[in-house]
C-alpha cells in the first residue's frame, strides 16, 4: 500500500468508501457478513483509512463500520464521518448530530470530519451565522473529539470560492470529485487548483465516476484504451489520480470483497500517468464529454436576450452534467437551490437567446430536453 504524509499521520492512499456497501433488500439492509470481510481484508492489506456519513445506507453504514472496526485497536485506523448538511432540516443541529454520530460508531473521536456536500443548495445557510454549525465543529476540534477538519463539495466554483473565503483557513482539507472526465468537465482542475493556493490538500471522491469510468462505451473505449496498453480502464482512472500530488487519499466506494481485492492491487505502487498519457487521456475525455453534451462556451452573450432572465449558460452546464450521467443528483440539488422561475420549464421558447449564440446551440430544444428528463427523474 502506498501511504501519503499528512500532518505526522502516514494515511492509505487508498481509502474505504462505506456509501456502497453490498446490501440486501433496500438500500439501509447491510450485508453486515460481507462488510466484515471487506473490512477485515482492507486493514490486513493496508488500508487505514475508512470513510463513511451520517446518510450513508439510511444511516446505517456508520453503525455497520463502527462495529466492525471496533475489534481493532483504535490507533491503527483512522474513521472520517460528516455534518449531513446536505440536508438543511439539519442546520443548527450539529450538537446532537455530532454526539449521535459518536454513538453510532462506538468511539471517542473522529480522526477525520467533514463539513458534507457544500454545493448550491446549502451554501447560505452553511455560511448563515445564525446556524453556527461549523463552529460547533471547529469547537470539537479544539476539544480533541475531531482531530481533522475539512469538507466534501459537489457545488459550482463560485460556491467553493464562498465557502473557502469564510472557512479556508480553518479547513485542513478537502473532498472533491475528481476523475479524468471531470477534470474539465466539472471544473475538478479549477477547484483543485484553488485549494492548491489555500494549501488544502485534495481527498478524491468518484475517481470512477461511480463505475461510468470502467465500462466505457466502444466508441469512448477506442480512444482510451490505448493510451498504456495491457491495463484496465479502471486502472487506468486509478494511474490518473497518482498522477496529482495535492491528492493524499483516493476514496473508493467498495460493494464486494473482490473490489477491495482488486483496488488494493491498484495502490500496491505508484505508476502515474506521463505528460503525453496525460494529454491523451484528457483529449479522450474531451471527446467523451463532446459526444454528448451542447458546447456551450459560457460567453453569455444569450443573457440579456432572455426574457424570463434565465442563466442560460448555468442551465446549459447543468443539463450537459445531467444529461451525460444519465440522472444523477448534482443538477438536481443545484436547481432546487434556484426559484421556479428560474427552471428549464420557465423557457418561453421565444428563440431570442439562439438567435444570438454563436455555437448555433438549439438552446430552447435543449432546455425543453431537460424539463422533460428532470420530470421524468
Ligand atoms: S428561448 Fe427560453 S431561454 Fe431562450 S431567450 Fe427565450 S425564454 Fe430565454
Ligand atoms: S450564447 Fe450560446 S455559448 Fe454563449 S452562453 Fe449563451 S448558450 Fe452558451
Amino acid at each position: 500500500m502506498i501511504y501519503r504524509d499528512f500532518k505526522g499521520l502516514k494515511l492509505s492512499a487508498l481509502g474505504f468508501g462505506a456509501m456502497r456497501l453490498p446490501t440486501g433488500s433496500s438500500d439501509g439492509d447491510i450485508n453486515e457478513a460481507e462488510t466484515e470481510k471487506m473490512i477485515d481484508y482492507a486493514i490486513s492489506h493496508g488500508i487505514n483509512y475508512f470513510d463513511t456519513a451520517w446518510g450513508y445506507h439510511d444511516g446505517n453504514s456508520e453503525t455497520v463500520v463502527g462495529k466492525y472496526l471496533k475489534k481493532y485497536d483504535r490507533s491503527k485506523y483512522y474513521i472520517a464521518t460528516k455534518f449531513p448538511g446536505y440536508d438543511l432540516k439539519n442546520m443548527g443541529h450539529a450538537a446532537e448530530i455530532f454526539e449521535k454520530q459518536l454513538e453510532k460508531m462506538q468511539a471517542n473521536y473522529f480522526d477525520f470530519y467533514l463539513m458534507h456536500n457544500v454545493c448550491e443548495l446549502n451554501i447560505e445557510q452553511y455560511l448563515d451565522p445564525q446556524y453556527q454549525d461549523t463552529e460547533y465543529m471547529i469547537a470539537q476540534r479544539a476539544a480533541g473529539k475531531i482531530k481533522h477538519l475539512g469538507f466534501s463539495a459537489h457545488g459550482d466554483m463560485e460556491t467553493l470560492k464562498r465557502f473557502l473565503e469564510k472557512y479556508g483557513s480553518e479547513m485542513e482539507f478537502c473532498q472533491l470529485q475528481i476523475n479524468y472526465l471531470d477534470w474539465e468537465f466539472q471544473e475538478a482542475d479549477r477547484k483543485y487548483k484553488l485549494l492548491e493556493k489555500y494549501n488544502i490538500p485534495v481527498w478524491v471522491m468518484e475517481p470512477l465516476r461511480g463505475g461510468r469510468l470502467c465500462e466505457l462505451k466502444p466508441y469512448e473505449a477506442e480512444a482510451v484504451d490505448k493510451i498504456r496498453p495491457g491495463i484496465s480502464q479502471t486502472e487506468l482512472a486509478f494511474r490518473f489520480i497518482q498522477s496529482l500530488p495535492n491528492v493524499k487519499v483516493t476514496l473508493s466506494g467498495m460493494s464486494s470483497l473482490e473490489q477491495v481485492q482488486q483496488n488494493i492491487g491498484f495502490f500496491e505502487e505508484e505508476k502515474p500517468l506521463n505528460s503525453e498519457e496525460m494529454k491523451q487521456l484528457l483529449e479522450a475525455a474531451k471527446g467523451m464529454v463532446n459526444n454528448k453534451t451542447v458546447p456551450c462556451t459560457a460567453c453569455h452573450y444569450c443573457v440579456s436576450h432572455c426574457p424570463a432572465e434565465l442563466d442560460i449558460p448555468k442551465l446549459l452546464n447543468l443539463y450537459n452534467e445531467h444529461y451525460f450521467t444519465d440522472g444523477g443528483f448534482i443538477a438536481p440539488m443545484a436547481l432546487a437551490a434556484m426559484g421556479e422561475d428560474k427552471q428549464p420549464s420557465a423557457c418561453l421558447s421565444c428563440g431570442s437567446c439562439a438567435a444570438v449564440c454563436p455555437q448555433r446551440i438549439d438552446i430552447p430544444g435543449t432546455l425543453a430536453k431537460f424539463a422533460e428528463m428532470l420530470a421524468k427523474h
